[in-house]
């Protein structure tokens, strides 16, 4: 396509790039505002790629028995309930033969009357179905159901959600680990699937080293379950369905036999407390969601072997690493139409990689390419364009300024001269010409050499400079002859300035190139025309009579200073 040009600007902008990238994965893409926006995107993407096609099998296989408003309204009993009313329900419900019935509420110490836990575990027993909830703190300590429930209870497992940094609900925590990482126990979703499918927990084999879960086939899971965990114990949530797409039946309608005969029938049920006074809502990529449809949506991704799998931090390093380095050559290289052309191409095959990448179930860091992307086309852009504006400028200013002395040359002169006496005139102001002439300087190349010659101009280009204010215009006229616009100098004042060049011309010591030990010394013969004196008419009078200065001072022995008189 094009060939490599390494040049130091090229490899500086690289070099920028790869240490950019580098601090940004290392340090910025885990926090703040990094991460959430990362996580943001993995939303949208994945958002997308389920709007393109939603997977929502195995929805059949759970029914969520809501306790909503109405039901609470209906049994007119105020919340909490008596807990013989769960063992009533259990009793109800064995008629329709549920596989499981698994109420989304931890049974936290003795009832008060204790004749209500009695007859709600005598239910859970004769059932052999029930699973209730456990918790930990929020110091990690374990808080069990009341022992009682939970002997009578077919298993019982942990209800915690783990919240991103935006409050967000987006994985489960499957295991929790001591700090030793010893498994203190399972999550209630896991214990539901377990029993669900007939798995002892015993057969669920936990890799250490790589942290990969798997669970063998059985008579009634047709093949191995395969994820892994995070450090912590948690994996992302595939979010299948919302609330309204699942089979809900309100208790009221439970206990009122308001429901299909087969409702039941071989499914897990899951019991909880939908109503408003609950606080059980959680902000989820696919909405606000009460707890127990995130539950229903952790079974699904069990039931359906739909696991979402996050792409390790290195791949998305690389992965962004390449691309914005190709991103950051092109955009040198070529037009900033062509580059932003280009630019919004990757950006658009990107996006359509990761709606791909998200409908085949994969997290990985969507945004930072993005990002990077627009900032490194951003960055080079602004960066050859302030180049180029340099770069004119410098062209700009080579043009009218001499390349030995650094000073101004006769081709602005005569345009600054014109334009400057045009202003003195028209607003009455006083303006000054000096003419210098270098006396015998035929003589400094004839006897030293054209170099040494050079040197002296170069030094007396210095000394102009020196002895000057910003607003003098110093110009190298030609050759060894030099003149300088004073604005708003009277005659006076610039008699006093000319002296001052010469006398410092006549003191300086120009040092010889051959012998740095020996010196030499300039003269310069000055003519002076002043506006208000001369009365010139145009510039090319004013610049006459500083000539004819000149030649006076020549004429009446150099190394002086003239001043024209009319
Ligand atoms: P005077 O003005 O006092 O009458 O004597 P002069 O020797 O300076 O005479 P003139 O002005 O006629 O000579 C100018 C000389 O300056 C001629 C030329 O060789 C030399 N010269 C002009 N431009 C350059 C330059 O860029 N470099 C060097 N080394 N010499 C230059
Ligand atoms: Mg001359
Ligand atoms: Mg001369």
């Amino acid at each position: 396509m094009f060939r490599l040009r390494w040049d130091t600007n090229f490899i500086r902008i690289i070099l920028i790039v790869i240490i950019t990238v580098l601090i940004y994965s290392s340090f910025l893409s885990g926090r703040g505002i990094f991460a959430v926006a990362k996580l943001k995107a993995i939303d949208l993407f994945y958002g997308i790629s389920h709007l393109i096609k939603p997977r929502q099998a195995n929805l059949d296989k759970i029914v969520i028995i809501s306790i909503d408003e109405l039901s609470l309204k209906t049994m007119n009993k105020n919340w909490p309930w008596e807990r013989y009313m769960f063992g009533l329900l259990i009793d109800k419900l064995q008629k329709y033969k549920p596989k499981l019935i698994c109420f989304d509420f931890a049974f936290i110490g003795q009832s008060e009357n204790k004749q209500n836990d009695l007859l709600f575990a005598k239910s859970m027993k004769e059932a052999g179905n029930a699973i209730i909830a456990s918790n930990f703190d929020s110091r990690a300590r374990y808080i069990l159901p009341a022992k009682v429930l939970s002997d009578a209870a077919l298993a019982y497992g942990f209800v915690n959600k783990p919240r991103d940094r935006d409050y967000y609900v987006r994985r489960a925590r499957v295991f929790f680990f001591s700090k030793e990482r010893r498994i203190i126990d399972l999550s209630f979703e896991l214990k539901t699937i377990c029993n669900y499918f007939d798995i002892g927990l015993s057969n669920i084999l936990y890799n250490p080293a790589t942290n990969a879960i798997r669970i063998p086939h059985n008579k009634r899971i047709q093949g191995d379950i395969n994820f892994s965990i995070r450090q912590d114990g948690t994996i992302p949530i595939n979010y299948h369905a919302k609330y309204r797409e699942f089979n809900v039946i309100p208790f009221g309608k439970v206990l009122k036999d308001e429901f299909r005969e087969d409702a039941f029938k071989d499914k897990i049920v899951l019991v909880s407390l939908t109503s408003e006074i609950s606080h059980d809502a959680y902000n989820t990529p696919i909405g606000v969601l009460p707890g127990v449809v995130i539950i229903a949506n952790e079974l699904l991704m069990f039931l359906n072997n739909d696991f979402i799998r996050e792409i390790p931090f290195w791949i998305d390093f690389l992965i962004l690493m390449f691309i914005i380095l190709l991103v950051a050559i092109v955009v040198y290289r070529v037009s900033a139409l062509k580059g932003f052309i280009f630019s919004v191409i990757i950006i658009l095959l990107f996006i359509g990689t990761s709606i791909y990448l998200s409908f085949r179930n994969y997290w990985a860091d969507y945004f930072s390419v993005i990002l990077f992307t627009s900032i490194t086309y951003l960055g080079i852009s602004i960066k050859k364009y302030i180049q180029l504006m340099i770069e004119s400028v410098q062209l700009k200013t080579q043009a009218v300024t001499d390349g030995l002395t650094g000073l101004f040359v006769q081709r602005y002169f005569q345009i600054r001269i014109a334009s400057e006496f045009t202003r003195a005139v028209r607003y009455s102001l006083d303006l000054s010409l000096i003419m210098i002439d270098v006396d015998h300087f035929k003589n400094i190349n004839d006897t030293y050499g054209h170099q040494q010659g050079d040197l002296v101009l170069k030094s007396l280009g210095e000394i102009l400079q020196k002895n000057s204010r910003r607003s003098d215009v110093l110009v190298r006229y030609g050759g060894e002859e030099f003149c300088v616009i004073l604005l708003h100098a009277s005659q006076e004042h610039t008699l006093v300035y000319a002296e001052k060049l010469r006398k410092a011309v006549e003191d300086f010591d120009f040092k010889l190139i051959n012998d740095p030990q020996k010196t030499l010394r300039v003269t310069i013969s000055v003519g002076v025309a002043s506006l208000a004196e001369t009365q010139a008419k145009t510039a090319e009078e004013l610049i006459k009579f500083a000539d004819t200065a000149l030649y006076e001072s020549k004429e009446t022995g150099r190394n002086r200073i003239s001043v024209y008189k009319s």
